[in-house]
């Protein structure tokens, strides 16, 4: 770059820099962070999450407590409307682990993350605006079988 341009790209990254910095953006944007974890017995530590109403990204990280390859107990983390959670369930865990045990493009997925094993942990950031304000939510694990035990309700706002 010249030199003629600096000043141009200076005073550029100026008003950037407060725009990014404004109240403005401060109040529109709140990342809500959860956390999760997943077992060798086949068990999530929560039942259920919560996240307030104002919260406009999502980050949850899992992490999987166990020793087990993911091959054997994989864990993942799938959010759902609770009516959707059985075929969410049924289609991931005929997908296979080279899916993360999702069906490729789900519609119903509102948020997942990939299929993770002992001693590795993952996290999915997802925007809030899928939710709806005390709308009926349900967390999963869609490895085959384990939704029977690895469930949990997600509650918005
Ligand atoms: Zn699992």
């Amino acid at each position: 770059m010249s030199l003629k341009q600096l000043p141009t790209l200076t005073t550029l990254a100026l008003l950037l820099a407060a725009l990014g910095s404004g109240p403005a953006a401060h109040a529109a944007d709140k990342l809500c962070k959860l956390s999760i974890s997943g077992n060798d017995l086949m068990q999530y530590d929560k039942k259920e999450l919560t996240a307030a109403g104002d919260c406009t990204q999502i980050e949850l990280t899992l992490t999987h407590t166990g020793k087990l390859p993911a091959a054997a107990m994989g864990h993942n983390w799938v959010l759902v409307k609770s009516a959707d959670a059985t075929a969410v369930a049924n289609a991931g865990a005929s997908a296979g682990l080279s899916n993360s045990y999702q069906q490729p493009g789900d519609p119903r997925v509102i948020a997942s993350t990939k299929t993770i094993g002992g001693g590795e942990s993952t996290s999915v950031t997802f925007s809030t605006s899928k939710l709806q304000k005390g709308g009926d939510y349900t967390y999963l694990c869609t490895f085959p079988g384990h939704n029977a035990l690895m469930k949990g309700t997600f509650h918005f706002g």
